[in-house]
């Protein structure tokens, strides 16, 4: 199963990308956490994506293509992947089209998941990492454990002036991807992303009937 997140920052993908990727048991690749992984560790990649990700802006597709094709030659997505986050461009799509005729597979579904704007905006300013274990959280609709609030840390790109940076971006570039697959002929399930995570979950199983 090679399974498509598509949805503007904050709409819900990482959260329902991880019960998705246990659900059908295959890897979730997430090229978001992927470079805050490699800034936190202060590699050369991390060093050149972490002026674009502060500003708002996409990281080269060059860069991303790189780290996808890894992630997905690994043994661990012999089965599929889940996508979130990636293909972002229409070149990112065109690329992520021929790397997997290269492995023998094909994409399966594109999942999108609409969020408005404001309601974006309001849960990125409550959303907080837990950067021991890497869970999200939101202090309001998903509230984290009095255990571990201490250590909690918002994301620098969530802030407001470059989250309203980031939807820009999704509208111009990464939204015209569902008409890109439409296109292809590849099946496109919305779903409403501002319910509650147990909710949009349910449907996206239902959806994609397994
Ligand atoms: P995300 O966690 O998916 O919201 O990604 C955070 C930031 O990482 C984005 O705002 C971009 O700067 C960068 N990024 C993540 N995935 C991609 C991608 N597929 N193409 C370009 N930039 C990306």
């Amino acid at each position: 199963m090679h399974l498509i997140l598509l949805g503007a920052p904050g709409a819900g993908k990482g959260t329902q990308g991880a019960l998705l990727a246990e659900h059908l048991e295959v890897p979730k690749i997430a090229t978001g956490d992927i470079l805050r992984d490699a800034v936190r560790e202060g590699t050369e990649l991390g060093q050149s994506a972490k002026r674009f990700m502060d500003a708002g802006e996409l990281v080269p597709d060059e860069v991303i293509l790189g780290l996808v094709r890894d992630a997905l030659a690994a043994p661990a997505a012999a089965n599929g992947a889940i996508f979130d986050g990636f293909p972002r461009t229409i070149p990112q799509a065109e690329a992520l089209s021929e790397i997997l005729m290269e492995l023998g597979r094909d994409l399966d579904v594109v999942v999108v998941i609409d969020v408005a704007d404001d309601v974006i905006v309001q849960r990125m300013s409550g959303r907080r990492t837990d950067p021991e274990t890497g869970k999200v959280y939101h202090l309001s609709f998903n509230p984290p454990p009095a255990a571990v609030v201490d250590r909690l840390v918002q994301r620098d790109d969530d802030r407001e002036n470059t989250v309203r940076r980031r939807l820009a971006v999704y509208r111009e570039t990464t939204a015209p991807l569902v008409d890109f697959y439409v296109e292809r002929g590849l099946p496109i399930e919305h779903v409403r992303g501002d319910r509650p995570i147990e909710e949009v979950q349910a449907e996206l199983v239902q959806r994609i009937g397994r």
